[in-house]
C-alpha cells in the first residue's frame, strides 16, 4: 500500500534559530497524536543536522531540498548526498521547478542527483510539472512524462520504489492559484498510468504521488480525497506550525 505524505518545503526561509523553533513547534504539536500520513520537513542544508537532533524523526522525517550531482571532491559550495545522509536526513527533494529554472538543472543533472541520493540511502521526492504556457497548450501530460523519462525511468523497479513523485504545476506554486481537485486528479491518474506502463501496475499502485502548488488547510481535504492524490508538497503553508498542521489534519 502506498503512503500518504505531507512534506514541507521551507525553501530559502528561516535562520537556523527560527528553523529550530519551527521544527520543535511542529514536533510538540504532533506529539502523542496518531497521524494518517507521514510527515516530512524539507529544510535548508544548514538546518538539517540540528533539526534532526531536536525532533522525533520517527514522526517527522527530515529532508534536504537539493544535493550535488557529484559524489565528492573539488566542487566548492556543493553538498553531497552522503553529507545530507550523515545529518540524519531521510529524504531529498530533487527536480523542483525553481532548481530547474533558476539553477539550470537539466534532466541529465537530475538523473545523476537521483542516482547519488539513492546510492547514499536517501529517499527522493522527485518534482515534475508544467508551466502555464505548457498547460495552455495542453502539453501537461507530455511534459510530465518527459520529466519522468529524463531523470527517473532509468531506475530499476527496486530503486524506483524509493521515489515519491510530486506533481507541481509551476503556475500554481506560490501564486495562490491551486489546480482544481479534478485537474490534479486527472493528471495524477495519468502519471500513475505512465508509471504502470514502465514498471507495471503493482509498482504504480505503490507509488505515492503528491500534489504541490498553493496547497493549504482550506483546499487540502478536497485534494486529498481524490484517489490518486496521496498527499502534498507544501511551500508557503509549511512555514508555520498551525498552517502545516491544518494540512496534516486533512488526512
Ligand atoms: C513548492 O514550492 O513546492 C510549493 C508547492 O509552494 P507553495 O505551496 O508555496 O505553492
Amino acid at each position: 500500500m502506498r503512503k500518504n505524505i505531507v512534506a514541507g518545503n521551507w525553501k530559502m526561509n528561516k535562520t537556523l534559530q527560527e528553523g529550530l523553533d519551527l521544527a520543535k513547534g511542529l514536533d510538540a504539536a504532533l506529539k502523542g497524536k496518531s497521524l494518517n500520513c507521514d510527515v516530512v520537513i524539507g529544510t535548508p542544508f544548514i538546518h538539517l543536522a540540528s533539526v534532526a537532533a531536536a525532533i522525533d524523526t520517527k514522526k517527522i522525517a527530515v529532508s534536504a531540498q537539493n544535493c550535488a550531482d557529484k559524489a565528492s571532491g573539488a566542487y566548492t559550495g556543493e553538498v553531497s548526498a552522503a553529507m545530507v545522509k550523515s545529518t540524519g536526513a531521510e529524504y531529498v527533494i530533487l527536480g523542483h521547478s525553481e532548481r530547474r529554472e533558476y539553477y539550470h538543472e537539466t534532466p541529465e543533472i537530475l538523473k545523476e542527483k537521483v542516482l547519488l541520493a539513492l546510492a547514499n540511502g536517501l529517499k527522493v521526492i522527485f518534482c515534475i510539472g508544467e508551466s502555464l504556457a505548457e498547460r495552455e497548450a495542453n502539453k501537461q501530460n507530455a511534459v510530465c512524462k518527459a520529466e519522468l523519462e529524463g531523470s527517473v525511468f532509468n531506475l530499476s523497479a527496486e530503486d524506483f520504489a524509493k521515489i515519491t513523485i510530486a506533481y507541481e504545476p509551476i503556475w500554481a506554486i506560490g501564486t495562490g492559484k491551486t489546480a482544481t481537485s479534478d485537474q490534479a486528479e486527472e493528471i495524477h491518474a495519468y502519471i500513475r498510468s505512465v508509471i504502470a506502463d514502465k514498471y507495471g501496475k503493482e509498482v504504480a499502485e505503490n507509488t505515492s504521488i503528491l500534489y504541490g502548488g498553493s496547497c493549504k488547510g482550506s483546499n487540502a481535504p478536497e485534494l486529498f480525497s481524490k484517489p490518486n492524490i496521496d498527499g502534498g508538497l507544501i511551500g508557503g503553508a509549511s512555514l508555520n506550525v498551525e498552517d502545516f498542521c491544518a494540512i496534516i489534519k486533512a488526512f
